[in-house]
Order: structure tokens, then sequence, then C-alpha cells
């Protein structure tokens, strides 16, 4: 780390890393151990480190810097509370999580309250008199982890109590979560974020880790430059999320596709839809609760209330459909979201993987799910175009664009595609709709030639272009008026096309949208045109491969079969035998009950899958219970008791 500053004092680092040190604790006060293996069982009840977990976690109680990435879910909230609680038993002061989630912190810190950890928040939710306090709890160092806005850090108020920490050695480390939002190559861009190179510069000394889930080259470069990280290890982990299943169906009616998605295979489930527009929302919304399910709308035109209320019920009631715009969705940790579908298309991968990651956080099977169609390419090309943005920025975005493209064409593993597109490399994954079912392909090469000669006659003969319908109808011969007014029966390219069903010309046509072969010209009333590109598939010198275009409005139906199959619940509770299931449901209801006394999603308090383990062993005893996954010290105490009661009482 180049600048200078106070380091602390010769800091716990080596060789005691992991020790105590008894000075700095009152006599009354337990000793904890600050080794992060009896941080993870005591705090959060968990028996092992997941993937790389353990080596950031070392890493940065050891005083270093670090940028973490990792999918969502992968459990990124641990490898910065863990140095937290570690760096504050070691008696180094607290540590700053910086994070633009406000509407999610106090969950968050009920969450590590629940754990029994000191936790609280500085937002612009608290009033004057609550801030202050919490800024008394500060000073007074009575906090492990204070959760503030980027925006709120870096007043010169808040950094002037920083300083005075920092000269009593009491600033532990600078967490900052959603890393991501510093880039603008990152899709949640916060410009509040380019100020936090403030905390470098100013308390050089003091640790730094970096969090997100979204890692494409370009964006990491841009997170390590902008926060100045350059000295900061990096850690990579897997992009993968095998217990999600993709699919990705030629749009017909959404709507209707997508309620009958969610009748086939989510009944009764939480999920997300995610729609484009505002309206779409609102209608989607409407159409779902109209068929009798759960369906509330999120986009940035509601009322800031209405939103955090609908948050809330999604978070704290079951079942919920969030119908959304992006706006929605950043920081939710709901654990047992089982599906995400998208009823239009993102604007490029990262943005996908990252909604689409919202599902299945525990680990069970859930669905990501996308219908996608011609209007889809013309639109997001057409964002592009007619953003105000430079050429360099346009150019970026449109590379961006295409590698979903092929994602969304691709008639091979979604999966490699997806973790191809992080950098990974992996084998076709029995776990994505082309994996489960090989569409079948066929060779667009002619029709494609045809379409494209088409357009060319047309702007010949006319001298101006023509939309997708009227081409799609000379290439068929399909004598409409507007055909007949314009002469262009008479083209030599009418009715070549005559074997291609519309489905398939359109098909084709997206590919060549797709793959930068037609223009369309978003000024001039959506009208296409040839482009360089054309050439080469003129020449016959590109072949076109399409998926084979599928005729039922709801796409392919597939049986839900064995343990692979998405949308079943959760294993660990399907299991249970008839007692099982009662006590599952008695802990359940009683769960309920704790988390709207607490104001907390009820995941908060356990998980399902700890409850279900609770209901399979049947527990006698507070020791019975200390082994299960899910259960600290904090919750055995406050919750022990209650458990055995509730699950011996059926
Ligand atoms: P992210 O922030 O990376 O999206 P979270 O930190 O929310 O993910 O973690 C996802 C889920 O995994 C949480 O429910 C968390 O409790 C759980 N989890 C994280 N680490 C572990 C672990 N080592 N053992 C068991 N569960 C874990
Ligand atoms: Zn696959």
């Amino acid at each position: 780390m180049p600048a200078p500053g106070p380091r602390p004092p010769a800091d716990a680092r080596r060789p005691h890393r992991f020790q105590v040190n008894p000075a700095r604790f009152p006599a009354s006060r337990p000793l904890k151990s600050a080794s992060p293996q009896s941080i993870l069982q005591e705090v959060f009840g968990y028996d092992h480190f997941r993937g790389p977990q353990q080596a950031i976690v070392e890493h940065v109680i050891g005083g270093g810097d670090a940028l973490v990435l990792m999918p969502t879910g992968g459990g990124k909230s641990l490898c910065y509370q863990i140095p937290a609680i570690a760096r504050q038993r070691l008696g180094q002061g607290i540590t700053v999580v910086v994070s633009p989630l406000i509407a999610l912190m106090h969950d968050q810190v009920g969450a590590l309250h629940e754990a029994g950890v000191e936790a609280a928040f500085l937002n612009s939710t608290l009033d004057s008199d609550e801030a202050w306090r919490v800024e008394q709890r500060l000073s007074r160092g009575d906090i492990t982890l204070l959760y503030a806005a980027p925006e709120r850090v870096t007043t010169p108020r808040f950094l002037g109590l920083l300083d005075k920490l920092h000269e009593r050695g009491q600033l532990a480390l600078f967490a900052i979560d959603e890393a991501h939002c510093v880039s603008q190559w990152g899709h949640d861009f916060r410009p509040e974020y380019r100020a936090l190179t403030v905390l470098h510069e100013r308390f050089a000394s003091v640790p730094r880790i970096a969090l997100t889930a979204t890692a494409d080259a370009l964006t990491r470069a841009d997170i390590v430059e902008r926060l100045q990280l350059q000295d900061a290890g990096q850690f990579v982990s897997s992009f993968d999320r095998p217990n999600i299943r993709y699919t990705i169906v030629e749009k017909k009616d959404a709507s209707l596709q997508l309620l009958r998605f969610i009748e086939r295979e989510h009944t009764g489930d939480a999920g997300v839809v995610y729609c484009q527009s505002r309206k779409r929302v609102e209608e989607v919304a409407q159409m779902l609760a109209n068929e009798g399910l759960n369906a509330l709308p999120y986009h940035a035109g509601l009322d800031a209330a209405v939103r955090q209320q609908h948050q809330d019920r999604f978070l704290r009631e079951e079942g919920i459909v969030m119908v959304a715009t992006i706006a929605f969705g950043m920081g939710i940790d709901k654990p047992d979201v089982r599906f995400v579908c998208h009823l239009d298309m993102p604007k490029n991968i990262e943005g996908y993987y990252q909604e689409t990651g919202r599902a299945g956080r525990d680990g069970e099977p859930a669905n990501a799910w996308m219908t996608y169609g011609l209007q889809d390419v013309v639109n997001q090309r057409r964002m592009i175009d007619e953003s105000p943005a430079g050429e360099e920025f346009k150019q970026v975005m449109r590379g961006k664009l295409d590698a979903l493209l092929g994602l969304a064409e691709a008639t091979d593993c979604r999966r490699v595609r997806l973790l191809k597109y992080f950098g990974e490399d992996s084998q076709p994954c029995m776990n994505c709709d082309n994996c489960l079912k090989p569409p079948a392909v066929w060779d667009g090469t002619d029709a494609a030639r045809k379409l494209l000669s088409t357009i060319y006659r047309v702007q010949q003969r006319s001298g101006i272009g023509f939309g997708t319908g009227h081409i799609m109808d000379i290439v068929r011969g399909k004598k409409t008026e507007k055909v007949a007014q314009h002469g262009h029966d008479t083209l030599s390219t009418f009715g070549i096309g005559a074997e291609y069903s519309e489905a398939q010309l359109r098909g084709v046509l997206r590919q060549l949208i797709a793959i930068g072969a037609v223009a369309v010209d978003s000024e001039a009333f959506n009208t296409l045109a040839l482009t360089d590109a054309s050439r080469a598939v003129l020449k016959g010198e590109v072949t076109v491969q399409l998926r084979e275009s599928v005729s039922q409005p709801a796409g392919r139906s597939r049986t839900r079969t064995g343990s692979g199959s998405a949308g079943s619940k959760p294993s660990a509770a399907a299991a249970l035998d008839a007692d099982g299931q009662r006590r599952f449901d008695a802990l359940k209801s009683w769960r309920a009950e704790v988390a709207r006394e607490h104001n907390l999603p009820a995941y908060v308090i356990f998980h399902d899958a700890t409850l279900a383990a609770i209901a399979d062993i049947a527990p006698q005893s507070l020791d019975d219970l200390r082994g299960v996954s899910g259960i600290g010290e904090k919750k055995l105490q406050a919750y022990g008791e209650e458990v055995l009661r509730v699950a011996s009482a059926v």
C-alpha cells in the first residue's frame, strides 16, 4: 500500500494472529476466540467455510486488502463479517460496511443482532436523533459493524468521526459491498462510489475488502483502478450456480407463456419477474393477480413507501411473485426465491446473471427462465444507438449485447457459455434447456440469403427501406396491398422463400440482426438495411444455424424428474417423514411469529434448511441442537428452549 499513514499498533497480525489481546478487554467480558473457524461456528453455526471464504477471511484479518468476486448467493457477507468480528475481538475496533442498499440495512443489521453481533446502520432513513445515537455508540466502540451509504461515508462530519476512531486505533476495516457500483461498465453505476477513494487516501493503513458479483474483465479492472486496489489480493470464485436451471424460450405471447410456466413449475413459490418498462410491470402484475397469484409490482415510479412495503412483503411473506424492473433486487438476500423470469431481454450477460442469481441462494433447485424475440433485439440495439453516450461506450455496450444475443440464440449448453463469459471453462451441465432437450437445428443459410437479397432489391427499387413484416411478405410471396402498391410482387425475389413459415423467417431475421448482418434504422420506422457483415452471408461464407422454432405458445413442455427437477420443494424438508413434516410445519409457524415480533424476515431467524434439520433429528436437549447447521451460540441461547418445546409438542 503506497501512501503513508499511522499504522495501527504493530497489530496482532503475526505471529499471534488470532489471539485476543486481553489488555483491551475489561476482565468481566469473557474472552472469545478470534479464530475464523471458531467465529464461523460460534456466531453463524456453520461447520465449514465455502470455497475461498477461509482464504479471504484470513487474508483480511491479517490486514491485507482484498477484491472478492463471487456469484450472488456465493457467501460474500461472511467474507467481511468474520474479519470484522475477529478484528473487533483483537481490539482493533469497528468495521465500516459501505453499501448502496439502504432499504435492506435494517434487515442486515437485524440478522447480525440475531446472531449476537453488535451492528448498526447510518443512512437517510434515520432521523437526526437516531443518527446521533448511532454516532455515540460508534465513538464508544460499542459497534462491530456499521453499515452506511456511500454518500454518508464521504461527508466531512462522518470522516471526522472516523478520524477520531483511527487516532485511537479503533478503525479495523472498510468493506465496500456491491463494488461494481464504482464502474460505469457495471450495470449499477453510482457516482457516489467514486468518492470512496478518500478512504484509502485518508486511512491508508486500514485494510479494505471490496466485494461484487459482477466480474467481467472490464468491470473488474475498472474497480481495481477506481478504488485503488492494485495491491489487493484478488479472490475469484467459480461463478457456477449449479442449482439454477437456465431456460430461454422464443417469445410468442409472453404473458401467457409466463403464466403457464408458473402454473406448471412454481405454484405457491416465491419468484421475481423482470420486465423492461414500468407500464409492463403494472400490466403483468395485474394479469398475474387476476389469475389468483400473489403478485406485486415494483418499479422506480412507485411511491417510495409503496416500494418499501412491497419489498417487505416479498421478504416477509411466503410465495409472493414480485413483478419488477431492474430497480428491484440488488442485495435481496431472500434465500428461497425459486424462480427468476425475464419477460424482456436485459442489456447484457452481467445483468442477466446477477438477476437470475437471485434465485436459489439456499442451494435448492431453482429456475431462470427468459422469453426472447425479435423485438427484444431491435429494442436493445435501438437503445444503444439512441443513447447520448460516446461512440467508445456504445461499442462496448454493443459487444456486451452481442454476447447475450449469442447466449439466447445458442443451441449448445447455456451454462458453458455463461461461465465462458466470466472466463471459466466447463462441460455441458445437463441442467439447462439445451442440455436437457437439445433443440432441433436447421440450416437457415439459404433463407438468410433470400431475405438479404430481398432487402437489397427493395432498397434498390424503391430507394427506401421497409420493415420486417413487409420483407417477409415478399420473400413468402404474399401479395398484400402494400406489396402491390409498391410493385414489389414484380421483384425477382418475390416468393423465392415460399417454403418457409413466417416463424422460420422471423427466426432468421432475428439472428441476422443479432449478428449485425442486418441493421434496423430506428429513425426510419424500424426499416431494415444491409450492413458490411451482410456480404459474407450473401456470399455463403457464413452459415446460419438456427434453433427449430416451436409452435406451442407455452414453449417446450418438460417433465419434472428426480433430483434435478427445479421448482420442487427444498429437498431437506421433502425428505422428512410424516412426524418430521409436522414438526417442520410447527417450527415454521413458530418462526413466523418470532419474525413478526422482531420485524424481520423469517429466514433471518432460521433458514428452512435449519428448521428441516431440527424437524428431522427430533431434538431432546440443547446439546442435540448444538450441531445443527445455522444455530450459533446466540440463537441457541435465545431460541433453544422454545425450539425444543415446539418440536416435541407434535
Ligand atoms: P452473497 O452476498 O454472496 O450473495 P450471502 O452472503 O447472502 O451471499 O450468502 C448466501 C447464503 O449462504 C446465506 O444464506 C448464508 O447464510 C449462506 N452461507 C454463506 N456461507 C456459508 C457457509 N460457510 N456455510 C453455510 N452457509 C453459508
Ligand atoms: Zn447445459
